[in-house]
This record gives structure tokens, sequence and C-alpha cells, in this order.
């Protein structure tokens, strides 16, 4: 099993890469931003309630996050195991998940950190914004805002993985095809078992 936290900033390209990893290696995506933008365009409570707190930038209450992922684990199957796309983003969330975990007997294999400069970031996310019409990607002020909060609420996530030897930063400045390569190289190297005859 690979129990993977792909971590990094907003357009730090976790998304992308998640879902080529997935493809790859035949496991799980949960993805919190996704599983609140489709609630959105369900027009759940849920949605309504992510929406405002999207919209502005902002991270959705907790005990809503929580409670959103545990349900789509429970339900999902993740037999060879998952990536954690856009969570934990704060400690809370991250104690939150060893818990989760540890119901489960199973452990995070690794934390990659994408490793992106923020004009770089400004740049994907405005260009982002431009094809999806995501309302966070649009405005400046807002994905300033995004950028704020991450360094202020979910940098310390990545120092709690590290104390555990668990994180690893990757390069994320380079073509889609070459982070894809590098992330393939590390897993297949420290983090799948390989067999020799
Ligand atoms: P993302 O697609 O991961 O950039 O997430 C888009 C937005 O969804 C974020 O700006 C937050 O408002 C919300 N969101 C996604 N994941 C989380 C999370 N783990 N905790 C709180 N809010 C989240």
């Amino acid at each position: 099993m690979i129990n993977l936290i792909l971590f990094g900033p907003p357009g730090s390209g976790k998304g992308t890469q998640a879902q080529r990893l997935v493809e790859k290696y035949d496991i799980a995506h949960w993805s919190t931003g996704d599983m609140f933008r489709f609630e959105l365009s369900n027009h759940t409570e849920l949605g309504q309630l992510a929406k405002s707190y999207m919209d502005k930038g902002q991270l959705v209450p907790d005990e809503v996050t929580i409670s959103m992922l545990k349900k789509r684990m429970e339900s999902g199957k993740a037999t060879n195991g998952f990536i954690l796309d856009g969570f934990p983003r704060n400690i809370v969330q991250a104690q939150a998940l060893d818990t989760l975990l540890e119901e489960k007997n199973l452990k995070i294999t690794a934390l990659l950190s994408l490793e992106v400069d923020e004009e770089e970031l400004i740049n994907r996310l405005l260009n982002r914004g431009k094809v999806s019409g995501r309302a966070d990607d649009i405005n400046e002020e807002i994905i300033r805002r995004r950028l704020q909060v991450y360094k202020e609420e979910t940098t310390p996530v990545y120092n709690y993985y590290a104390e555990k030897q668990l994180a690893v930063q990757v390069n994320g400045m380079g073509t889609i095809d070459e982070i894809f390569e590098e992330l393939c190289l590390l897993i297949d190297d420290r983090y799948t078992t390989q067999f020799v005859y």
C-alpha cells in the first residue's frame, strides 16, 4: 500500500499530479477541494456552506471538512492505497487524520511537498482561472489570501510530518511531465516494494 499526502500551496500542481499518480499506481484520490466543488455543483447544503468560505479564500471549518473526508474514506475503496490532496491543511486536521487512520490500522507512507515560487503560483492560478472559471482563481486578492492562509495555517503541517521523518520536498517548478517523473522515481525508489529475483 502507498498512502501519500500530496502537499503544497494552491497552484503547486497537486491536483494535476495526483490525477496522474492515481492512474499509475491504481490508488484512490481524495481531494477535499474536489469534494467541496462536487457538493457545490449538486447544490447541497454542504456545498453552499463551503462556498461561503471558498469564495473568500478561507478554509472551510475543520469539523465540516473532517466529517466529509471521513465519510468518503469509509465509503470508498483504497485497496492499493490513496493520495490525499488538499488535506490536511492545518494541525487539527493532521491530528484528526492520525485518529482516522489509526482506527483503520493504516499509516501515512510519505508527505510529498511540491515546492514552487510565489510569483509562479500566482501566474498559474490566474491562468487556471481563465480556463476553469473557478471563482477563487479569478481574483488576485483572493489568490493572495489563499497563499497567506497556506503560509500561516498549512505550512506547520509539513513540520508535523517532518518530525516523523515522513516529509520529502520535490521541485515543483518544471513541466508537468518532469515533475511527474520526479515523483514516480521517488515513489518507486523509496516506497514501493520491489522484488528482485
Ligand atoms: P483546493 O482545490 O484544494 O485549492 O481547495 C479549494 C478551497 O476548498 C480552499 O480554498 C478551501 O476553501 C476549501 N478546502 C479544500 N480543502 C480544505 C481543507 N482540507 N480544509 C479546509 N478547507 C478546504
